[in-house]
């Protein structure tokens, strides 16, 4: 019985160092600055609480801008608008929007181009193991079948990748995964980088389910979602969920419906 206890307090515990971080954005500073941006961050009153649910370390993002010989998007102010109207309820768009400057980001179409995502495969880090690249590549997976115009094909040759996704032991900040991601100067998105915390701030391993489950996360952010408040999604700051929600569905189905750039009047 005593050893029951001990179990169950052990878990407890284990909750308790399950912490988040709330993620703060700012956003990204107008052309033609080209510095990456660092999101502060602070512990929620939550973190502390044995009760909470089983939780996911949120991250910060770095937003660097840089031109591009992209071609300008074909926009239509009105149709732009009319289709956020149409399909923006059941979906955070707006909060993306709000944190963006009401400008939306977006990779251009990459279903015949796929994106070139490498995962480092092994990794001489304490706690790293074998399954984790599986994981994360089940995560992007999971998001070609959220209804968006971007394939992704995995690659052995990191310098050949448009996204790496390496792992690395902690931050010296309670969070667990952090995404890069450079826009042009038509708010395309033209690079992204993920790396993914093998262990808590505080060295408590991560679990191979949080692994799949922060870089679900994070690919959110490559795609060009931003966090929400609704905790039932994926996006949210501080992960509650296991898998997209129908809002995460919904949501970057209209980021990508819409081209990128301002969705309001200069
Ligand atoms: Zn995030």
């Amino acid at each position: 019985m005593n050893r029951t206890v001990a179990v169950l307090a052990l878990l407890l515990l284990g909750m308790a160092a399950f912490i988040v971080v709330q993620a703060r954005r700012v956003p990204p500073r107008p052309l033609p600055a080209v510095a990456a941006l660092v999101d502060s961050s602070t512990v929620s009153p939550e973190s502390t609480s044995a009760v909470a649910p089983t939780l996911v370390p949120g991250e910060a993002d770095l937003v660097s801008v840089r031109s591009s010989a992209s071609p300008a998007p074909r926009r239509d102010l009105a149709e732009i608008q009319r289709r956020l109207a149409d399909g923006e309820s059941g979906t955070y768009i707006r909060e993306i929007l709000l944190q963006r400057g009401d400008n939306n980001a977006r990779w251009p179409d990459r279903q015949i181009e796929p994106l070139r995502i490498w995962i480092q495969p092994h990794s001489n880090l304490p706690d790293f193991h074998a399954s984790y690249p599986v994981r994360a590549r089940e995560a992007f997976e999971r998001w070609t079948r959220a209804g968006v115009p971007v394939a992704f094909t995995f690659v052995v040759d990191s310098a050949r990748s448009d996204i790496p996704v390496v792992w690395v032991d902690k931050f010296d900040m309670p969070i667990s995964g952090r995404t890069r991601w450079t826009r042009d100067q038509h708010w395309w998105i033209v690079g992204s980088s993920i790396e993914v915390a093998l262990h808590h701030q505080s060295g408590t391993p991560l679990e191979p389910d949080a692994i799949y489950v922060i870089t679900l996360h994070e690919i959110g952010h490559v795609l060009g979602l931003d966090h929400t408040q609704d905790e039932r999604s994926i996006m949210a700051a501080r992960v509650r969920v296991r898998d997209l929600s129908v809002a995460d569905e919904h949501t970057v189905q209209l980021v990508y419906s819409i081209p990128p750039g301002s969705v309001v009047k200069p």
